[in-house]
Parts: C-alpha cells; sequence; structure tokens
C-alpha cells in the first residue's frame, strides 16, 4: 500500500494550481495515483522507453517498482499483498502508465487484469493464498494463455488438450501470442477437456513456470510493444495436479470472457496513454516549429487536429472511467467496456496518426516518440478482442437490450 501512505493533500492543491480539468471528477485517492503514475511514468518510463523499444527490453527493473508502488496488483485486497483499490484506479494507471511505456503497460496489463483478476474471481482460497501473493510485487509476473494457430478471435474453439489421468491432468497442444510468455513464472491456461463440449468442455489451469513439458517458442519480432515478449507456450506430456483446475472443470471459457471484460477497461487505458502521448508530442513540437513565419500552433489547420485529437481522447476517457465505474458499483459493463476498448484503441491510431503528421519528417524518424506512439497504437485494436469482435459484443448488447434477440 505505498500509494497510499504518501500524503494527498499536498498533490491535490498542486494539481488544482496546475488546472488539470479532467482531474476534477476524480476522487483525491485517484487523484493521488494519477499523479504518483505519471511522475513515475515521467521520471523512470519515459526516458528509457525508445531504449526498451529500439532492443527489445524486457522493462525488469521498472515492472518491479511499478510493483512496489502497488501497480502490479491494483484491484487485490490487501489480504493477499494487494492494493485495494478498485477499476477506475487500474484504468487510470494503466494509461499514465502507457503514457510512459506502453511495453510496461501491457505486461501490467497481463498481470492485473487477466492473470490476478481470474485468479481472484474463481479461485478457492487455497489456490489464491498460493498463486496471487509473489504476484503482487513486480518480482514475479503471470500470463494468460488462450489464444491458439487456429483460433484468436473464436476463443471457444480450443484445441489444446487436458487429459485427466488419476491424479493430474496432460496438457497437450500450443498456445500462441503469449504475453510475458519468456518471463512468467505462472499462468492461467485453456485446455479442453472434452472437445464434443466444445467451449463447455474448455476449463483453465494454472501451472507454474518452467514445467517439465511446456517449451517456450521464440519471442515474436513486433511491430509494437516491442519490450513485453510474445512467444508459443507448447505442451507435450505436461503433468500438472487436478488442484490447478482454477474454479471448476469445464467453466473455463466464461473465465476467460470474464478476464477479458475487465481485461478490455486496461487496454482502453493503455490505448488512452499513447493517444495522450501522441497528443503532448504534437503541441509540443508544434509549440516549437515556425513555417510561413509562425508557429506551427498558429495555422488553424493544425488547431483543427489538435481539437479532434483532444476530443477523441476526452470522449474515449469518459467511456472507460463510465465502464470502470459500473465495474466498481457491480452493474453491467460488458456493452460499455468493448465500447470503450474500441473509442479508446481507435483514438490511438487517429491520434499518433496525426502526432506524425504535425511532426512533418521528425515524425516519420525514431528519435523523436511519434513513430513509436504509432505503431504501439496498433496492437491496441488488435489483442483483448479485436475492433470488429467488439462491435459485436456492442450491437448483442443493443439488440438484446431493445427486445430483439
Ligand atoms: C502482441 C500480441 C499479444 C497477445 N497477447 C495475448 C495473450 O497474452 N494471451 C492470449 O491468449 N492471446 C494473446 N494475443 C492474441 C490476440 O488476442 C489475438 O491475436 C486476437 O484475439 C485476434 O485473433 P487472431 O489473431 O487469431 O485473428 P482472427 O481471429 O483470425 O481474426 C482475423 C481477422 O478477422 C476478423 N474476424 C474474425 N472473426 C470475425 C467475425 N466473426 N466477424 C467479423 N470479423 C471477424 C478479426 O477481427 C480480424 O480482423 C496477443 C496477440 C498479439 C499480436
Amino acid at each position: 500500500m505505498a500509494l497510499l501512505n504518501r500524503t494527498y493533500l499536498t498533490v491535490a492543491f498542486q494539481l488544482r494550481q496546475r488546472g488539470i480539468a479532467s482531474l476534477a471528477a476524480l476522487s483525491e485517492t485517484h487523484q493521488m495515483l494519477q499523479k504518483t503514475c505519471r511522475d513515475f511514468a515521467d521520471g523512470e518510463l519515459k526516458p528509457v522507453a525508445a531504449k526498451i523499444d529500439k532492443e527489445h527490453l524486457y522493462p525488469k527493473e521498472q515492472i518491479k517498482k511499478m510493483g512496489e508502488l502497488g501497480l502490479m496488483a491494483i484491484e487485490v485486497p490487501e489480504e493477499y499483498g494487494g492494493t485495494g483499490l478498485d477499476s477506475l484506479a487500474y484504468s487510470i494507471a494503466m494509461e499514465e502508465i502507457s503514457r510512459g511505456c506502453a511495453s510496461a503497460g501491457v505486461i501490467m496489463s497481463v498481470n492485473n487484469s487477466l492473470y490476478l483478476g481470474s485468479l481472484l474471481k474463481f479461485g478457492s482460497k487455497e489456490q489464491k493464498e498460493k498463486w496471487i501473493p509473489p504476484f503482487t510485487t513486480g518480482e514475479k509476473v503471470g500470463c494468460f494463455a488462450l489464444s491458439e494457430p487456429g483460433n484468436g478471435s473464436d476463443a471457444g474453439a480450443a484445441s489444446t488438450t487436458a487429459k485427466l489421468d488419476g491424479d493430474s491432468y496432460i496438457l497437450n497442444g500450443t498456445k500462441t501470442w503469449i504475453t510475458s510468455a519468456l518471463e512468467s513464472e505462472a499462468g492461467v491456461i485453456f485446455a479442453t477437456t472434452d472437445k464434443n463440449l466444445k467451449h463447455k468442455g474448455i476449463s483453465a489451469i494454472l501451472i507454474p513456470k518452467p514445467i517439465k513439458g511446456l517449451e517456450l517458442g521464440k519471442n515474436e519480432d513486433k511491430l509494437g510493444i516491442r519490450g513485453s515478449s510474445t512467444a508459443a507456450l507448447m505442451f507435450d506430456n505436461c503433468k500438472v495436479p487436478k488442484e490447478n483446475v482454477l474454479g471448476q472443470p469445464g467453466i473455463g471459457f466464461k473465465i476467460a470472457m470474464m478476464g477479458l471484460d475487465s481485461g478490455r477497461i486496461g487496454i482502453a487505458g493503455q490505448a488512452l496513454g499513447i493517444a495522450q502521448a501522441s497528443l503532448e508530442v504534437a503541441v509540443d513540437y508544434a509549440s516549437k516549429r515556425i513555417t510561413f513565419g509562425k508557429s506551427l500552433l498558429k495555422h488553424q489547420m493544425i488547431q483543427d487536429k489538435i481539437s479532434e485529437m483532444a476530443l477523441r481522447l476526452e470522449s474515449a476517457r469518459l467511456l472507460t472511467w463510465r465502464a470502470a465505474w459500473l465495474k466498481d458499483n457491480k452493474k453491467p459493463y460488458i456493452k460499455e467496456a468493448a465500447m470503450a476498448k474500441l473509442a479508446a484503441s481507435e483514438t490511438a491510431t487517429f491520434n499518433s496518426h496525426q502526432c506524425i503528421q504535425i511532426l512533418g519528417g521528425m515524425g516519420y524518424v525514431s528519435d523523436m516518440p511519434a513513430e513509436r506512439h504509432y505503431r504501439d497504437a496498433r496492437i491496441t485494436e488488435i489483442y483483448e478482442g479485436t475492433s470488429e469482435i467488439q462491435k459485436l459484443v456492442i450491437a448483442g448488447n443493443v439488440i438484446k437490450e431493445l427486445g430483439f434477440n
């Protein structure tokens, strides 16, 4: 609980003096968290983000410090070593951290909402005690393995198998695209115990890493978020005790979908951070660049871009905070989380595109962060459900709400 031990009155006062209008609706705790994360991003992430990206460096030291700040287990109750804050806090922290480094953002997101979130919601007391506390400090991170070579969007079509053999399950098959595959020391793995039952035959199984019978694929050479590893997990007769089934057998698909619903609030936060960083880079550069005898900021066509970027950003932020607020207040939030992720990821792509345009040639080279933001933005429209899948979720819910099926 390092975060909340800080005195926050000074912080709140400073924020008011700086006139950060969008903070007005947040509680002092959320404002304090936002300020702490923003300072951390400015001081510890921004200066190294380009190197992390260029050299594919896993940001080990930064993740450890984020753990010390309570950012690796934001919604985990204090009794399990977490920070005990809410989903709104999580989305705010995700935005601020990703504003500094989107790679750190995705590692934080998978650990918080997909790995720890699944355990918190479905784990038995014993499972929570064993699998949560070591993953709250930033020393260890978890992964979440749903996707396979033959299924991504169609997550119910899993073909990795878990065969019961006495007191163990034997895992066989390949999981692809797994974030933190190389560094994680535990994972929630989705495998089918009965293919005939389709998605109702899927179970979520906890594995320690490394483990006999599991090989890791190569680290994918990606367009963006290059500081996070993405690799395949290949299971070949990997034996796991029966008690490692999360919840109960056959509810794996439900666990995956619930994990992704709340995960989307985090990815929306990540996208907001990239969009905010792009806006800041664009305005800062435009303030210094003179064309046709005046600052770029004075050209109305540039102002048009800036206003469009700010408008989309603030709209997506409100959608994201609303989805988080609904979740925190135990109200349905699936449609809203999908809307938030769709709007925020498209804003990240739009803002980073416009940022490059405002910088002209300087936007196209890696001396400036604009091109990195552009590359980082793209993944937010793909993982944890593509934009097309978000639209299916939104439309399905709207049609139901209006009484049609
Ligand atoms: C960097 C990175 C990190 C990732 N991390 C993880 C992770 O940690 N864990 C994990 O399990 N997965 C992870 N993934 C996988 C990711 O979630 C999938 O890539 C994503 O869900 C899309 O699946 P796919 O790639 O198989 O695309 P497909 O499902 O093959 O889709 C291809 C295209 O078809 C569209 N499409 C598919 N079905 C429909 C439909 N019904 N209607 C309209 N359009 C449709 C999609 O929107 C997409 O545009 C990661 C991926 C990447 C690239």
